[in-house]
């Protein structure tokens, strides 16, 4: 059987084949420590550090750029550095786990505040105001959801934040490179893997003067606050991933918005989950009656999409982001996450629906 067609952009993207050739070397001639000092150590320290400046030139400006092992530690880093704050956490409602988790876990002695969303997946601003605590050490609201592509509103979000003594966290994993991370934020984690780069490497940019709090002890690498030594390779592709991501921005919002209006035709019969406005347009969320998502993901084996979040999936748990739109068990059970991209065709999206909707009316 043919590989399926590859409709699961937010869980993971292909590698761009430029990002491939850019880690090549370093996973098979080159072999310097870039935390050595002799020419070969320089060589990959140069390397590293070309990376973490294509990283920067996506991320607002004051801040510097920490490697890690992935998003799920940078937001890691970022919670636990605020522990020692006065005041208490709030975070979305429809956060990843590892925002949601990192506050429970690292913020014990914390309170975690909820802000809701409204029906239509976007924060809630007037219950904000109520729900964000008066006294805060950090609020964390993502830039666009993982399950429904919602975009939210950040920079009103951090403005709010800041006016109660607290940091924000942005994860932007899902929205790095493709829609701008406002200014104020004071934090911003991110993953290669989203943006067609490697699995296994991310990054915390934070804003100058913030004292990092290092959550892993050792050789003092990336200015003492994640010791490890850094893998050329990853950094190499992520840095890669991020220079195509910005020189192809546009290019690659086209192509996405002509492949969402393909879906809108070839899927009309359903409904979409989250705002048709403020959203990122390669993410379509939707369910349609009579159809139970488990059962239709066992089915159509050809086409390699998710039912809720692929993170959340396997766990048995129901999607909290689809529960706080205030969905209908219907629509609960039934919803599918369709997630392309750049290397998407229209003709990809055409015979999937065509897959999915045999299946559903089946
Ligand atoms: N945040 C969001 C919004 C995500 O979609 C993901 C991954 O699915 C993560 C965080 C975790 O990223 P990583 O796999 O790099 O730890």
């Amino acid at each position: 059987m043919s590989e399926p067609i590859y409709l699961d952009y937010q869980a993971t993207t292909p590698i761009d084949p430029q990002v491939y050739a850019a880690m090549e070397p370093w996973l098979r001639d080159k072999l310097g420590n870039p935390h050595s000092a002799h020419k070969l150590g320089r060589e990959a320290a140069a390397t590293v550090e070309l990376a973490r400046d294509h990283l920067a030139a996506l991320m607002p400006a004051g801040g510097k750029v920490i490697f890690t092992s992935g998003a799920s530690e940078a937001i890691n880093l970022a919670v636990y550095s605020c522990t020692g704050r006065d005041g208490d956490f709030a975070a979305s409602a429809i956060e990843h786990a590892a925002v949601h988790d990192a506050m429970a876990g690292h913020g014990r002695d914390k309170a975690l505040h909820m802000l809701n969303v409204k029906a239509d997946g976007v924060t809630d601003m007037v219950a904000a105001q109520a729900d964000m605590p008066q006294h805060l050490a950090l609020a964390a609201v993502m830039l666009v959801n993982n399950e429904i592509g919602t975009i939210q509103p950040v920079a009103q979000l951090a403005d709010m934040a800041h006016r109660r003594g607290g940091l924000f966290l942005c994860d932007a994993v899902q929205g790095y490179g493709r829609v701008t991370i406002p200014d104020n934020v004071d934090f911003v984690a991110i993953s290669a893997h989203k943006i067609h780069g490697p699995k296994g490497i991310g990054a915390l940019w934070v804003r100058d003067g913030i004292t990092l709090r290092p959550l892993i002890y050792g050789g003092g690498q990336e200015q003492g606050v994640r010791s490890g030594t850094l893998s050329p390779a990853l950094c190499a592709g992520m840095g890669m991933a991020a220079k195509i991501a910005k020189e192809r921005a546009q290019q690659d919002a086209a192509h996405v918005a002509a492949l969402a209006e393909v879906a809108r035709k070839a899927f009309a019969d359903w409904h979409i989950n989250g705002s048709t406005e403020q959203r990122y347009a390669g993410n379509v969320n939707i369910w349609r009656d009579g159809v139970d998502s488990a059962h239709l993901l066992s089915t159509v084996r050809n086409v390699a999409f998710s039912a809720g979040s692929a993170c959340a999936s396997g766990s048995g748990r129901p999607s909290h982001v689809l529960k706080a739109l205030g969905l209908s068990k219907e629509a609960l059970t039934s919803s599918i996450r369709l997630g392309f991209g750049r290397f998407t065709s229209e003709n990809d999206i055409v015979q999937a629906a065509n897959h999915i909707n045999a299946a559903a009316k089946g």
